[in-house]
């Protein structure tokens, strides 16, 4: 097929930018004629950067205004995906045989770069229906393409002790899992993992560097960065960096003007999907942030980003109405450092709940916390309720770290 044969291909990066230009051009071109909001949105633009920024609020908002009326030929609407994502705003994208076909194709690249064979036994512990499954084959689209061996797939909401004890009846060879969850299965593991298990995969979340060492001291370690809107963004090359896949995906990452950030400078990641014309993302903000990294020595032409934890964070409430970025308890949760993990819920404005996953908490902690909380609200006895935890509750599988009341 078509999109196999172009991913096959080995390209230099003037090559991918000047395919990236032709597809963009093609889009916007699709998208103002037949998608109702960009009719107007896009106005007179004819590159990327002169389009306007959207951000979930905006599909949410306009969700049938999003959908184009016809696609071009050859093209034709599969089905929908629906994602909750971690603001708990569902957005809907339709996908097409086209978005399918780019998606399979780049599965298969994905596994190519990190040397994973299909036909091993591979576990996964996600965000699922029920209580799990067991198959003689991986993705049976997957399997159309290639021989796939044995998956295994148990609910994320699963206590990591009853997780690791599945992991050592199953003996899987490779786990793919969010960060959140595998920094809780890293811990219980301890120094004696599944003797079968020897790659993880990480996906959905950013993968810190901190996790990434620990895990790497018994396993492969490789990470993608996907979101359900868009599907795969970037995967790991078998030295270990994140590259873009620049035939489906164009990545920015501007500043707080908007210009494009400079290699090492964090900003906001801003995507356009090349090949979803019945629900056009044109420079669509994820709310994550990143940075872009130096070039990588595998030799691969892709651009190189390095994620960065925490996504653009919703702002909290004070007391008189006005609203502020909540960066500095953020500050003080990490400096306080004693959270395995932690979540931070403003429950009305002046009153917040701190739930950590630590064995370690203590009254001290608790105060220095109350302390930034009096400091943040501007009030000298601040309601804060604090909650020592087993597990953080997730929602969709995922965690959402700072939570805002509105
Ligand atoms: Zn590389």
């Amino acid at each position: 097929m078509r999109v196999f044969g172009l991913l096959s291909q080995t390209y230099n990066a003037n090559i991918l930018h000047s395919y990236q230009r032709e597809r963009v051009r093609e889009l916007m071109a699709h998208a103002r004629t037949h998608v109702p909001f960009y009719a107007d949105m896009l106005g007179d633009a004819v590159t990327l950067d002169q389009a306007p920024i959207l951000d979930r609020t905006h599909l949410f908002d306009y969700a049938s205004q999003f959908v184009s009326a016809v696609l071009p030929r050859g093209q034709a609407a599969r089905g929908l995906r629906y994602t909750a994502g971690t603001t708990g705003q569902p957005v809907r994208v339709v996908e097409t045989n086209l978005t399918h076909d780019w998606q399979l194709a780049l599965q298969l690249r994905d596994l190519e770069w990190s040397g994973l064979d299909p036909t091993r036994h591979l576990a996964e512990i996600v965000w699922c229906e029920g209580q799990g499954h067991s198959s003689n084959r991986w993705d049976p689209d997957l399997d159309e393409l290639c021989a796939t061996g044995p998956s295994s797939l148990l609910p994320i909401t699963l206590d990591p002790l009853e997780q690791l004890e599945w992991l050592q009846r199953i003996q899987p060879n490779y786990l793919r899992t969010y960060p959140t969850n595998l920094e809780l299965l890293v811990e219980v593991m301890g120094e004696a993992p599944p003797l079968s298990l020897t790659h993880l995969k990480s996906t959905v979340e950013p993968l810190s560097a901190q996790l990434r060492a620990r895990a790497a001291r018994h396993f492969h370690v490789f990470d993608t960065y996907a979101s359900a809107e868009l599907g795969l963004i970037a995967s790991d090359c078998h030295l270990g960096r994140l590259h873009v896949h620049s035939e489906s995906v164009v990545v920015e990452i501007l500043n707080n003007r908007g210009l494009p950030c400079p290699v090492g400078e964090v900003g906001r990641v801003v995507i356009t999907a090349l090949h979803n014309y019945a629900t056009p993302l044109i420079r669509y903000a994820l709310g994550d942030r990143a940075a872009w990294g130096s070039p990588c020595r595998c030799g691969l032409p892709h651009p190189v980003i390095d994620r960065v934890a925490g996504r653009d964070l919703p702002f909290f409430t004070h007391p008189d109405g006005s609203r502020w970025s909540p960066a500095s308890l953020v500050s003080a949760v990490h400096q306080i450092g004693s959270a395995l993990q932690w979540q931070l819920q403003e429950n009305s404005p002046g009153w917040v709940t701190l739930r950590v996953v630590s064995g370690e908490w203590t009254s001290q902690h608790t105060r220095r916390f109350e302390e930034a909380v009096a400091r943040f609200y501007n009030v000298a006895a601040p309601r804060v309720e604090l909650e020592v935890v087993r597990r953080l509750p997730l929602h969709a599988g995922r965690l959402r770290q700072v939570i805002a009341c509105r």
